[in-house]
């Protein structure tokens, strides 16, 4: 049986170091450990919170939950052809660490996701994207633990509903279900997404038909570093809000308003994409601090928490963030990390 702790502070297991406390927390790193710590949470009746690398959490108050942190480890080859290979990670591997075992092995997909903090396991959840890839390009399918039965259930990629930073783990099947691992369809054969103006112009020295998958992958890490907090640093959980679809006539709108607004055409949804950055920038808040709270000043995009007082602080400066957006341009901003504990069922 998993040790299950009581009254345990989360600040060292969240990237906002948030200092809440949950009402009890257990690290578990197998199935049996999860079907025990699901009993557990039966009996005492406790909603179960699983928690990853807590990057993509807000914890603004005391957790009446048992946290169950994932910490299942292990990556195997489970199948192979000519051109691509199937790779199966569990869900507590570090995602950038899985990345980067991928790219030593010479499997390739994964580089334009490198430097994303968390887990394996949550990265299906929101549908990880950065620099024009998105996970559901390299998804097989995931195995899960449903809560209500205690059963493992196969996701494939249909299953998983992905959308735009969204699963249906967000949506439908909210809460519903523990990721014990996730299975990638990777390449042998580089198939290099280039076309971010950032990594295009940070590889701009070299042909094209010269880059390798590690130099995509060093871009992307660098790229980052000069203008992310690393939470170890600067706590935080990233982009605090997900960029706004409008329409192309709201757009149009927008732009002759704002004539430097920044929105790219999305071709599944013949929607805009807003640069969420860029608004709340505009709107005059990079660098901003109010209380305990603060807006990077390289990226308008990440609140941060320097002082590592409760992130009900960076809540309210999100709010006040998001009513000075709707009031200037009339878009609604919506948060991205989930928020604890508000969001218990
Ligand atoms: P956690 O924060 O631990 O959990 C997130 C949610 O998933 C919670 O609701 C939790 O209950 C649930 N969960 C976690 N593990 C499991 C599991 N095994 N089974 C079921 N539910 C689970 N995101 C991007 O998409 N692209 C980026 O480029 C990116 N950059 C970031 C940069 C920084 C500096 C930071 C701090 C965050 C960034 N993020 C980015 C957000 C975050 O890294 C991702 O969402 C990541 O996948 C979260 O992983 P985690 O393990 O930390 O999840
Ligand atoms: P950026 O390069 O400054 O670009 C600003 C925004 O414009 C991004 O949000 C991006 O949307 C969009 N964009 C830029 N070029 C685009 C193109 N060619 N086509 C479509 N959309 C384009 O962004 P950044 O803040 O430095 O982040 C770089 C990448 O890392 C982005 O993909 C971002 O999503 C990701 N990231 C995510 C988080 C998170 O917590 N979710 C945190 C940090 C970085 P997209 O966001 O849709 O890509």
């Amino acid at each position: 049986m998993p040790l299950i702790l009581p009254e345990f502070n989360l600040a060292r297991f969240n990237t906002l170091a948030s200092p809440v406390t949950t009402r009890a927390y257990v690290s578990v790193a197998s199935r049996e450990d999860i079907v025990e710590a699901i009993g557990v949470a039966k009996e005492q009746k406790l909603p179960i919170v699983p928690l990853g690398g807590g990057s993509n959490v807000v914890l603004t108050d005391h957790l009446n939950a048992l946290v169950v942190h994932v910490n299942l480890r292990g990556i195997e080859l489970v199948g192979e052809s000519d051109t691509e290979v199937w790779v199966r990670a569990q869900a507590g591997e570090n995602w950038h660490e899985f990345v980067q075992y991928c790219l030593n092995m010479g499997w390739y997909g994964l580089e334009n996701l490198s430097l994303i903090p968390g887990s394996v396991g949550a990265a299906p959840i929101q549908n990880i994207g950065a620099y024009g890839v998105e996970l559901e390009s390299v998804f097989a399918e995931l195995t899960a633990i449903e809560l209500a039965s205690q059963l493992p259930v196969t996701f494939t990629a249909d299953g998983c509903g992905f959308g735009y930073r969204d699963s249906v783990f967000k949506g439908r099947l909210k809460d519903q279900y523990l990721i014990c691992d996730v299975t990638f369809k990777l390449q042998k054969t580089p198939q290099l997404v280039l076309g971010y103006p950032a990594l295009a112009e940070r590889l701009a020295g070299i042909p094209e038909a010269d880059i390798t998958p590690q130099q995509v992958s060093e871009a992307v890490c660098a790229i980052r570093r000069e203008k992310l907090p690393a939470p170890e640093h600067t706590p935080n959980a990233g982009s605090f809000f997900k960029n706004p679809m409008v329409s192309q006539a709201q757009f149009d709108t927008l732009k002759q308003r704002h004539p430097n607004i920044v929105g790219y055409p999305d071709a599944e949804s013949m929607q805009v994409k807003l640069a969420a950055g860029w608004l709340i920038d505009n709107a005059g808040f990079k660098g901003v601090s109010r209380n305990s709270a603060a807006v990077h000043s390289e990226q308008a995009l990440v609140l941060t928490n320097p002082g590592k007082q409760s992130a009900q602080y960076v809540l309210e400066l999100a709010e006040h963030i998001q009513a000075a957006v709707l009031e200037r341009y009339g878009v609604a901003l919506e948060v991205e990390p989930r928020i604890y504990p508000s969001a218990l069922p």
